[in-house]
């Protein structure tokens, strides 16, 4: 494989979506194909699905019970650099500042001094909310105050996930992985995920790339991502990894996985999870 990219809309985000980890892959693929390096590639792919607002990143990402979007998201390549952002409000593009953090002298920045620094870099002042999220809120925040709640926060068949993420390898043999989200809903303020958390969300290295997706929680107390990367060290091809991490849980647990190596991709997940692969 010369070059290769993989983009996801989220555990539990329908097949018929497909179309848009498709254009977001393309537009990846492109810039490898012209010589760009895979972290630009991944972060490329993350920013054209924080712009589909079918997808719970960036525009569209969902709120929070106080009614604001609270959006994580982080980028790494396989020269151990990395980006995170958590906490960030108001900014149309998590993973670019992610990716503007990956050059500072911090790997995580987070909350006012994360919006801070987006301003500082010329990311200007936006609001993600759509109709549909605030519908959602509305909505979900009944059901939450009517039903689930004595289950909270174990019963995970109530939460709504569908974050977004993208690995890539570029034409010089390096890997890297991408994510961005607003978190699961319902959720309570001050609640961060696992995008922000380096080998729970994403992890890259020079044996590959995994992004994850689901209940942020449950990928946290596996460290997901670093674990699958583990298994593709261990010999395991990029899709028998990403089975065998999906597998570490139950059906019932929201879980997606995409992952790269040099020779092939996977892609896994317990729940339906709209997905593209462009590899040559
Ligand atoms: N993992 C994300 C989070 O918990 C949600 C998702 O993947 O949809 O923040």
């Amino acid at each position: 494989m010369k070059r290769g990219v993989v983009v996801h809309g989220g555990a539990g985000s329908p097949r018929n979506l497909s179309d848009g980890p498709a254009n977001a892959a393309t537009a990846a693929m492109n810039l490898l194909r012209k010589g760009g390096r895979a972290v630009d590639a991944s972060a490329e792919a993350t920013r054209v699905m924080e712009d589909d607002d079918r997808f719970n990143a960036g525009t569209g990402s969902v709120l929070r019970l106080d009614g604001n979007a609270y959006m994580d998201a982080a980028v790494m390549d396989s020269e151990e650099n990395c980006g995170v952002v958590a906490y960030l409000t108001r900014t149309k593009n998590p993973v670019l500042v992610a990716r503007k953090v990956m050059e500072s002298p911090h790997v995580f920045l987070a909350a006012d001094g994360a919006v801070d620094f987006a301003r500082e870099n010329g990311f200007d002042d936006y609001d993600p909310r759509t109709p549909k999220s605030r519908k959602r809120l509305e909505k979900g925040s009944d059901d939450f105050r009517k039903g689930s709640r004595p289950e909270w926060p174990r019963n995970w068949k109530n939460y709504k996930v569908d974050t977004v993420g993208a690995v890539a390898m570029d034409g010089m043999g390096r890997f890297a992985a991408a994510g961005s989200t607003g978190g699961t809903f319902p959720a309570l303020k001050g609640r961060v995920g696992d995008i922000a958390m380096i080998g729970c969300g994403i992890f890259a290295g020079p044996e590959g790339a995994v992004a994850a997706t689901g209940i942020g929680e449950e990928i946290i107390r596996k460290v997901l991502s670093k674990t699958v990367y583990d298994y593709m060290c261990n010999g395991l091809s990029a899709q028998e990894a990403a089975d065998k991490g999906v597998s570490l849980y139950d059906r019932s647990v929201s879980i997606g996985i995409i992952s790269i190596n040099s020779v092939g991709v996977g892609i896994a997940s317990t729940t339906d999870m709209a997905s593209h692969q462009l590899t040559e």
